[in-house]
């Protein structure tokens, strides 16, 4: 499969190279959770997805990188009692939503005629080790939107996701301020470029999505988000819970294109359940209904 970031930098080379943090005006107070109002629609079409493993002969021994993204069909229902992903189709040679510098863009979904959904992980408070497993199990991508009062007593965690090649990191702020219009432009600055700064530090990538902390923003966000470079603001279409998604509308079915929203949570946050049980229910979903996922960067 194409990984979504192919050159997986070492956080601690990054953190001898790069040195300081951004100044930071404002230390607000940050939620557990990002749910909210999802936004606003705009553009697109196919990604990647995991290789079923095929049979192996002596004869014709798998070259090691391909090797690496066999899913093991009969691992993924002994382990977690799913099958693997239907294949994504090929990406679009042109993207479907073409972001704007100038005017990021806010997009809820993407325009697509296929059968896939976009898969997005935010925050980053529940660390479970089983969810980096289930990550190279399923070979899926997955796009985490990070805040850094959520992730800095343990940065390393998300570095191994990272280095999973499976996963893209993108921006959730410094502090997760849940009400970021009333902030000013600074204090806005402040959380987008901070935490700009902070993941080019420790994962050496420098993120081109925003996603607001519960899906708040106005257009002094906006006008942050492009001063700190970066170039779209992603929303979503559902939002999952426990065992099921909250959806959009009363239908309650994926459409192709959705970007669903999940968040690092625990037990402590999903009444006992853990993350890979929560990811499990989704994943469910999301096969029971025939969609493959796709690479949300490979389309925006
Ligand atoms: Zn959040």
């Amino acid at each position: 499969m194409t990984d979504p970031q192919p050159h997986a930098w070492s956080r601690r080379r990054f953190t001898k190279i790069m040195g300081g943090a951004a100044s930071l005006a404002t230390l607000g107070t940050f939620a557990s959770a990002c749910d909210g109002p999802a936004g606003s629609p705009t553009s697109a079409q196919a990604a990647n997805a995991g290789v079923t493993k095929a049979p192996t002969t002596a004869a014709s021994p798998q070259p090691k990188a391909a090797a690496q993204n066999v899913v093991d069909a009969q691992l993924l229902s002994s382990r977690y009692g799913l099958k693997p992903f239907l294949p994504a189709p090929p990406p679009p040679t042109a993207k479907a939503i073409h972001l704007d510098p100038n005017h990021p863009t806010t997009f809820s979904d993407v325009p697509a005629s296929e059968k896939i959904v976009f898969v997005t992980i935010d925050d980053g408070i529940d660390k479970d080790p089983a969810f980096i497993q289930m990550v190279k199990d399923f070979k899926i991508p997955l796009t985490l939107s990070l805040a850094d009062t959520l992730i800095r007593d343990d940065y390393a965690y998300f570095e191994k996701l990272y280095e999973t090649g499976f996963v893209s990191i993108q921006n959730h702020t410094v502090t997760h301020p849940l009400e970021m219009p009333g902030l000013s432009f600074q204090q806005q600055l402040d959380e987008v470029a901070g935490q700009q700064v902070k993941l080019k530090r420790e994962y050496g990538v420098t993120p081109y999505i925003f996603r607001p902390p519960g899906g708040n923003y106005n257009e002094t966000t906006r006008a942050a988000v492009r001063q700190a470079g970066l170039k779209g603001m992603m929303m979503w279409r559902e939002a999952m819970e426990i065992e099921d998604m909250e959806y959009q509308t009363s239908r309650r079915q994926l459409n192709p294109g959705d970007i669903i929203l999940c968040h690092f949570r625990g037990p402590a946050q999903l009444k006992g359940k853990t993350m890979v049980q929560m990811m499990t229910n989704l994943y469910r979903h999301i096969q029971a209904q025939g969609f493959a996922v796709a690479d949300v960067t490979q389309y925006v």
